[in-house]
Parts: structure tokens; C-alpha cells; sequence
């Protein structure tokens, strides 16, 4: 089924969260998103279109301002982001940079999706950059989102972006292979849920808990972003992003949860 997905789409959305960004010493994992970058090249190659939304600002920003690490005050954590983006971007830029791909940055608030202006705009410099071979990197503008405006989690983001965009299918990588009855870190007899077609019936029947010490969202807003999604017509995958497996998802080897539109 992620196989069939994969290869019938042609426009798609590919979202990570920092756990999958990062190395096992919290920084950027710069081996990783090149060869991601390199498995993107090829789905170009072959006549796809692709965004990303990517997490890993503040992580990013934490190499680089290690001492800002214990500092929750709000404005510390606004500026580790600031500065921690432009390290994300040319960590991105570093990736595609051989393959002779542009990246572009496009940062956004929830504001940005309640004016008509605005939206126009974006989807027009989206469908641009697209179409020009460039790949939009898009993230949260955590500078000005303050809790009335912020989105709150990449999820959501994601799947506002490939409304947005008018995407075919929208890829959540996670730390997890996809959905379970309950949190299989904490349940050794959890069962994964290979397809979803009732979004409302998959939430009566699981429990969820637990975020990764990175992520902000958990699988509930995964969950959330595929029922946003599918009204639309756009399916959603949520599948593991590490190791980097793109080529592993159009072969059908690897698990994940597919939600059918
Ligand atoms: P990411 O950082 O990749 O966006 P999150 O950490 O936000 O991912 O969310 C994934 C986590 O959700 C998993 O690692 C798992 O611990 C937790 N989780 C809780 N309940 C479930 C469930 N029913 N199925 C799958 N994962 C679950």
C-alpha cells in the first residue's frame, strides 16, 4: 500500500521531526540529510515534486549557543531559534548543494493561513519554487509565533502546507514505524496499525502518550494532521524516517501507517 502511494503520487510533502534531524549527541545529523537528499534527487529524477517541513531549529541553535541550553525564558528560546534556522538551512543547503538543487526557505505563522492575501501569496511562491526545481524547506517562524499565533507542532504544518499546495500525499517521519493500539515504548504488546480508513474509529480504539524528548507534537498531532489532510483528498503516511528511506518506502519494505483520502 505505501508503495503504491508513493509511486501514484506526484506531489508530495515530507515531514520531519527533530528526533529524526539529530544525531545521538543532539546535533544536526548532516550525514543523514545528505543521504536524504540524495534519495530526493532521484524522485525528482523520476518526476516528482517535493516540499519539506522541517523541525530542528532549536536543536541546531543548541550547538552553537550551548549555553543558552538551561534558559526557558520564552525570548531565550525565540532567539536559539533565530539562530539555530540559519544553521537548519545551511545544513539543508550543504545536503542538496551537490546534487545541484536549490533550497529555499519559507517560514510561517498561523496567522499566515487565515488571510486570504497572504495564503494566495505563499501558494504562488510554493508553486514557483516548485516548478523551478527548488526545494521549499518550510518551518514554523518561531521568532514572531507567540502562543496566540503559534501553529504549535510541524504536524500541523505540514498538513496546512499540503492543503496548501494541493499536495498528493503527505509523509510524516517519526521516531516510530507509525501507529500502534498504544505507545509501543512503554507496551511490549503493542500492534502497529498498518491502514487507517476511519480516522474517528482509530481514536476511540488506541491510547496515546509520551513524546520523545525532542518532539513537540507526538502521534496525535501526526494523527490530527492526516484527518486535516483528508478531506482534501490527500493521503498520509506516518512511518520511521531513520535510517533514510525513501527508496525503502517505494519498495515496500518498511512498516508504516497508511490513511487513505
Ligand atoms: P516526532 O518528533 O518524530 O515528530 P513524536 O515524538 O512527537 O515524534 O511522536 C512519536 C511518539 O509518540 C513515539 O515515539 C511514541 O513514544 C509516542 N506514542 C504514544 N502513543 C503512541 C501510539 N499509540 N502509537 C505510536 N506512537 C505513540
Amino acid at each position: 500500500m505505501i508503495s503504491k502511494l508513493l509511486k501514484a503520487a506526484r506531489k508530495i510533502v515530507f515531514k520531519f521531526g527533530s528526533s529524526t534531524l539529530s544525531d545521538r549527541e543532539g546535533r544536526i545529523d548532516t550525514a543523514f540529510l545528505a543521504e536524504f537528499a540524495r534519495q530526493c534527487a532521484d524522485f525528482i529524477k523520476n518526476g516528482k515534486q517535493l516540499i519539506i517541513v522541517s523541525s530542528g531549529a532549536q536543536t541546531a541553535g543548541l550547538s552553537a549557543m550551548g549555553k543558552w541550553a538551561r534558559k526557558k525564558d520564552i525570548h531565550y528560546r525565540q532567539a536559539l531559534c533565530a539562530v539555530g534556522q540559519v544553521m537548519l538551512m545551511k545544513e539543508w543547503e550543504c545536503a542538496f548543494e551537490p546534487l545541484s538543487l536549490n533550497v529555499a526557505q519559507i517560514l510561517l505563522t498561523q496567522d499566515d493561513f487565515g488571510n486570504s492575501q497572504r495564503t494566495l501569496n505563499m501558494r504562488n511562491t510554493l508553486f514557483t519554487l516548485v516548478d523551478e526545481g527548488v526545494i521549499p524547506i518550510i518551518n514554523e517562524n518561531d521568532t514572531v509565533s507567540v502562543e496566540e499565533i503559534k501553529i504549535g507542532d510541524n504536524d500541523t504544518l505540514a498538513a496546512q502546507s499540503a492543503i496548501l499546495w494541493s499536495a498528493d500525499l503527505l509523509v510524516l517521519f517519526s521516531d516510530i514505524d507509525g501507529v500502534y493500539t498504544k505507545n509501543p515504548q512503554k507496551n511490549t504488546d503493542a500492534e502497529l496499525i498498518p491502514q487507517v480508513t476511519d480516522i474517528d474509529e482509530l481514536r476511540k480504539k488506541i491510547s496515546m502518550d509520551g513524546i520523545s524528548a525532542f518532539g513537540t507534537g507526538g502521534i496525535e498531532t501526526k494523527i490530527n494532521a492526516a484527518a486535516l489532510v483528508k478531506p482534501y483528498g490527500i493521503s498520509s503516511i506516518i512511518t520511521r524516517g531513520k535510517p533514510a528511506s525513501l527508496e525503502a518506502l517505494l519498495n515496500g519494505s518498511v512498516n508504516g501507517t497508511v490513511f487513505t483520502a
